[in-house]
């Protein structure tokens, strides 16, 4: 298909338009040809919208983006090039004629009266393995990372997509997509939550992309990295390797010659070892695996070293058992890792504070003020394969200390190759070069609105959408069990089905340059949030390998459990997905194993319930950590003997997928079970499953591992922490919750003795739920309990209440209503308004992403790190005081 030459070449297009892959359009079946043929209209369509952002797409304000248009530096310049224009190939769903000016088109079913039980059961008839399959080749045919125009195309094909499963007409290109901050946006949310809709919201956050990069040894002949990966037989889609180079997300520009050393993990402790053995980072480069923690972070640390520029290196020493050196084969034609493959990712400083750099607590509007940037780094990086490190590695060889003296962290996978690891410093310089192109780019969240009876306690299913490069796993994995969950959602609804409490979709952008698309909403509605949200639900990647793997606020984490383990494994339906926990071996085991050392307990257990902490490195971060939102997160992950996944690289891709990740994608569709049920739950349910009791168990657990830490830290501590008020507020926390649960069991023994007899069988919420979530809006048997419609009773009852037991009912589920509001608003308790030392953002004081882990959690963070990195008796007591203040107030307000 061609564009017509002179248009094309006045939006600084390829006239020809070139297909992404072969691996999708030509299997679909011929009716399916038809939609996918490209309509001139649609195209024109879309173009013109794109050049809505023509000055931030294709060129910089002041005339073309110099990188676009004169660099010829192959995959470079190809980036904004190809990823600009071909995300226009593929032809939306032709927009339906407007039958009235009404997003909607569902119909009233007057007649649809389903239990939530019944809501459940075909809920989870819906989602199938053959959809999860070719929704994730729709989704992973092309890539999309953050602010592209595959970006957006992603963005609105998702709304087309939601519209038609949710039984809604299907918009144009144009419709419904908003810029954040308008009021059509602000309405969608703060008038919407009544109201069946799907919408785009446009942020303008800072991203940046690459230039220009490269990494040479400057040995004679000079060394230089490929810095781009294979492309592969066996693997079409390798052949898109070059649409989004390797590079940082947020990394800073800079060309540095300067020696290098090797910093193993390249974590604070790992500086703090290294400098303590005599070790100079100033003015070097320094080469650091991937592991152990945030990226970001090792280049923050190798800053706050004085080093002037890093490299991240992908070491198979940390895939487990599936290596060469084990005899495996690399992909594609094994399981093992692709030597050329490169992990891409961000390194901002995600545990000072997430989202767009720019605008730290205020939502990126178009026109937002911008403000210099704390979380970025200000020396350069680059990622490398390991490949492409075996000469750097070989080059210190004799160099300084013997890795092997330094523990089995510093030493890697690469001995199979031939590289005995020293830590150097180099003699010899190395040239690192890393030029990007840092701007305001559009990025588009799409949200959908689910709504019910009750519209100011809302549910929220998260993931996103935007890749590195396909994201087969990351995160589309986890986009097609959304999808499964909208399919689910969408079938009950075409029954007439409307949920007790609102749902609200969200596909966020530019997760993967810093949770922006998450973190820019969640900052749009921080109010409305506070006051209506009831819990945040995320999914990013549900599928890179078979280990089931969930962390959640305490208050959720047992209705998570229930939900993981009633769901069967399909492929073995003698066990349950929450079985699947270790299918592919346990990372713990297996490193204790290789090290020879007992391993530190992690932060996956927790206080009996099984369910861990929440750290950060997805989008529950906002809503949990700043807003208070009691979240969660689930999916299946590799365990070490599990196939390599190639995370953040070209080969996270549908061959790799449907080949090793999750062949049969059974357990795409399982995660979509799991995490469908559990929405269901939390939206019917009369009376909020959220376990207080289990959340005060976790303090507690929390408060012995701090006190742990204490002890081991009382060396270089000034002085001893008392943690008697803290012990004594959890306990205070624990009986209130106590006493609720009490209440909630009396509110519920009231109402069964208000409703006629008969067919309730079993006691609990289920009991309440069967009655209360079911009907439709319109019914004329709906309780008002202060402005909210409830249906009440009917099906299993034989007549109406009387009048005096409905004024009855009614008082009931008033004070329904007001324990669901302690419930709802029970985590915000957590939050302190100043925030936590040094990182203000963070608010929450019971669980934090380490300040030096970014991915896992810190529970008690601002206690921990007052003794783990302040070194402060008096600082630690003084937040063990405020914290225990906080816990007192919590208790209050659930003995209110
Ligand atoms: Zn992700």
């Amino acid at each position: 298909m061609k564009l017509n030459e002179k248009d094309a070449a006045q939006l600084g297009l390829d006239a020809q338009l070139p297909r992404p892959t072969t691996s999708t359009v030509d299997k679909q079946s011929s009716k399916r040809k038809t939609t996918q043929i490209i309509r001139l209209s649609a195209l024109f369509g879309i173009i013109l919208y794109l050049s809505l952002y023509s000055s931030n797409l294709f060129g910089a304000q002041h005339g073309q983006n110099e990188a676009f248009i004169t660099k010829n530096d192959g995959p470079l310049n190809s980036y904004w090039h190809g990823i600009a224009t071909k995300g226009m190939k593929f032809s939306l769903p032709r927009p339906e004629k407007h039958h009235d000016h009404h997003h909607h088109k569902h119909p009233h079913h007057p007649h649809g009266h389903i239990s939530p039980k019944k809501a459940e059961k075909i809920f989870l008839s819906v989602p199938s393995n053959d959809s999860a399959a070719a929704a994730s080749e729709r989704y992973t045919s092309y890539p999309h990372p953050a602010g592209s125009g595959y970006d957006l195309y992603s963005a609105l094909a998702l709304k087309n997509e939601w519209e038609k499963e949710l039984g809604l007409r299907v918009s144009g290109a144009n419709e419904f997509v908003y810029e954040a901050g308008s009021a059509e946006s602000q309405s969608r949310i703060r008038n919407g939550a009544d109201k069946l809709g799907v919408w785009v919201d446009t942020y303008y956050p800072i991203l940046n992309t690459p230039v220009h990069a490269s990494v040479t040894l400057l040995t004679d002949p000079p060394i230089k990295a490929k810095l781009r990966e294979d492309i592969v037989d066996g693997d079409p889609d390798s052949q898109l390797r070059d649409e989004v180079p390797v590079f940082h997300g947020l990394s800073a520009s800079g060309d540095v010659k300067a020696k290098y050393v090797y910093a193993g993990y390249g974590r604070k402790k790992d500086f703090d070892l290294l400098q303590e053995k005599g070790v100079d980072f100033n003015g070097k480069i320094v080469l650091t695996k991937y592991g152990g923690s945030f990226r970001g972070l090792k280049v923050k640390a190798a800053q706050e070293a004085g080093a002037a520029g890093v490299i991240v290196f992908t070491d198979p020493g940390d895939d487990g058992e599936i290596i060469e050196a084990n005899g495996y084969e690399a992909y594609p034609d094994g399981p093992a890792r692709q030597p050329s493959s490169v992990q891409r990712g961000s390194v901002q400083f995600l545990s000072k504070y997430p989202g767009d750099p720019s605008t730290p607590g205020e939502p990126a509007y178009k026109n937002a003020t911008r403000v210099e940037s704390g979380s970025q780094p200000s020396i350069p990086s680059l990622p490398l394969s390991y490949e492409d490190v075996i000469p750097l590695l070989k080059a210190l060889e004799g160099k300084g200390i013997h890795a092997s003296e330094l523990g089995s962290d510093f030493t890697g996978g690469l001995e199979y190759h031939g590289v005995d690891y020293y830590i150097g410093p180099s003699d010899v310089d190395l040239h690192l070069v890393n030029e990007m192109n840092d701007r305001v780019l559009p990025i588009w969240n799409t949200m959908a609105v689910i709504p019910g009876h009750i519209t100011d306690e809302v549910i929220i299913l998260g993931n996103h959408r935007d890749a590195w490069v396909l994201g087969a796993s990351d995160p589309n994995s986890g986009t097609v069990s959304q999808y499964e969950v909208v399919r689910g959602l969408g079938a009950l609804l075409k029954k007439g089905w409307k949920p007790l409490r609102t749902i609200i979709l969200t596909s966020w952008d530019a997760e993967e340059y810093g949770l922006v698309g998450s973190v820019e909403w969640a900052e749009d509605f921080g109010d409305w949030l506070v006051d209506n949200a009831v819990a945040y639900l995320n999914i990013d990647g549900s599928a890179s390998g078979t280990n089931f793997h969930a962390s959640a606020s305490p208050s959720i984490a047992l209705a998570l459990k229930a939900a993981a383990e009633e769901i069967n494994f399909s492929s073995d339906p003698e066990r349950s997905v929450y079985d699947t926990r270790n299918d592919g071996g346990n990372w713990d085991e297996f490193s204790a194993a290789n090290s020879g050392e007992e391993q530190l307990e992690t932060s996956t257990i927790a206080g009996g319930s099984g369910i861990g902490a929440l750290g950060s490195g997805s989008d529950y971060t906002p809503f949990l950590q700043r807003y208070g939102i009691a979240s969660s997160d689930l999916g299946y992950k590799g365990g070490p003997k599990d196939p390599v996944y190639h995370y953040h690289s070209i080969y996270d891709s549908h061959t790799w997928q449907a080949k090793y990740g999750d062949v049969g994608f059974h357990r795409h569709t399982d995660a979509a079970k799991v995490i469908g049920l559990l929405t269901l739950r939390l939206a019917d349910t009369l009376i909020l499953p959220l376990n207080t009791t289990q959340y005060a168990r976790d303090l507690q657990y929390y408060l012995e591992k701090v006190q742990v830490i204490a002890n081991s830290s009382s060396l270089s501590l000034d002085g001893s922490i008392n943690f008697e008020a803290l012990a004594l507020s959890i306990e205070s926390v624990g009986k209130a919750s106590i006493k609720l649960d009490k209440e909630k069991k009396e509110l519920i023994e009231k109402l069964r003795k208000l409703l006629p007899k008969p067919k309730f069988g079993h006691n609990g919420p289920s009991f309440v739920s069967r009655i209360f979530g079911k009907g439709c809006d319109h019914h004329k048997k709906d309780v008002d309990v202060e402005g909210i419609k409830l249906p009440i009773p009917h099906l299993p009852i034989p007549k109406l209440p009387s009048p005096h037991k409905l004024k009855e009912i009614k008082e009931v589920l008033k004070e329904i209503r007001v324990v669901n509001k302690k419930l709802q608003h029970f985590e915000y308790g957590f939050i302190s308004e100043e925030g936590l030392k040094d990182r203000e953002w963070y608010k929450h004081k019971i669980t934090a992403p380490g300040l030096w882990l970014g991915y896992g959690a810190t529970t008690f963070p601002s206690i921990t790190e007052a003794i783990t990195i302040d070194h402060s008796s008096s600082l630690a007591q003084k937040e063990v005081d405020d914290v225990a203040q906080l816990l007192n107030s919590v208790a209050q307000k659930l003995n209110a």
